[in-house]
């Protein structure tokens, strides 16, 4: 069966659902949390050009994509240069050191959510030098459920590459940590478990920094799972389906929309 594209009106609604929601998850947090909305990362990976601009005039700000060539393509594509002058690209998929220009140079370029070794670090903070004043603002993502074909670094490794970044990258800000974690988690078995190690992880790091954990942000949760994640103190969401709709293949949707 061929399902529905989603249409323009879809996505508001879908957009104004989620928030409701994160509103409501953000209410039960326990008091000892920072009494913070956490963001919305609107997550349009596959999804078409007229869907992001609809969901930009309903308010939304911060878009998440996962590939870089996806979010090149899309933060250049003139009708969003004009329709969203104001929009906020996340990069959430794994990046590659050789394509840390292509990177560097998306316009309206707001956080690299996916850092995750030294190396990628370093050569980011030279590319944004050479680009542009202030600084790149970045989080390590951490592959806390360990699968082999997950990105992220290791548990252990996360407070060294933390402490290059903040040491040694002058054009990075280093803001927080991010997961994806084990998909298909069922949330009613009980806090996410990869949720609750990016928690430790966070206490580690603030340890060996000397900050407080109010001050660094915390990436996780999808949509199926984002009200628990709120609740355990996120304070960035990433979702996409229950807003834009089920996801084609990405081969597929590509060429849908040539
Ligand atoms: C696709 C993706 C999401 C959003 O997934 P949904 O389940 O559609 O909300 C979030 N984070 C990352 C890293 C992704 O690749």
């Amino acid at each position: 069966m061929i399902r529905a594209v989603m249409s323009e009106v879809d996505v508001v609604k879908g957009l104004k659902n989620v928030l409701e929601r994160i509103g409501v998850a953000s209410s039960k947090r326990s008091e000892n949390l920072p009494n913070i909305t956490p963001r919305l990362v609107a997550v349009s990976k596959t999804k078409p050009v007229e869907l992001i601009t609809a969901v930009y005039n309903a308010g939304q700000r911060h878009f998440g994509e996962n590939y870089v060539q996806e979010l090149v393509d899309k933060a250049h594509n003139p009708e969003v240069r004009a329709k969203c002058p104001d929009v906020r690209w996340h990069l959430i998929g794994h990046l590659q050191r050789n394509k840390v220009n292509k990177v560097v140079g998306v316009p309206g370029i707001h956080l690299v959510e996916s850092v995750d070794s030294r190396t990628l670090a370093s050569a980011l903070d030279a590319a944004w030098g050479r680009r542009a004043a202030g600084q790149l603002r970045v989080m390590v993502q951490v592959n806390t459920s360990g699968e082999a074909e997950k990105s992220g670094c290791k548990r252990e490794e996360v407070t060294e590459v933390v402490k290059h970044v903040v040491e040694n990258c002058t054009n990075l800000q280093f803001v927080g940590l991010m997961t994806i974690g084990k998909y298909g988690y069922d949330p009613s078995q009980g806090p996410n478990p990869d949720y609750v190690s990016l928690l430790e992880v966070r206490k580690d790091v603030c340890l060996s920094l000397g900050v407080d954990p109010s001050q660094l942000e915390l990436s996780m949760g999808m949509s199926d799972d984002f009200e628990q994640a709120v609740e355990m103190g996120s304070t960035n969401v990433r979702i996409g389906s229950a807003i834009f709709g089920h996801r084609e293949k990405k081969q597929k949707s590509i060429t849908e929309e040539s």
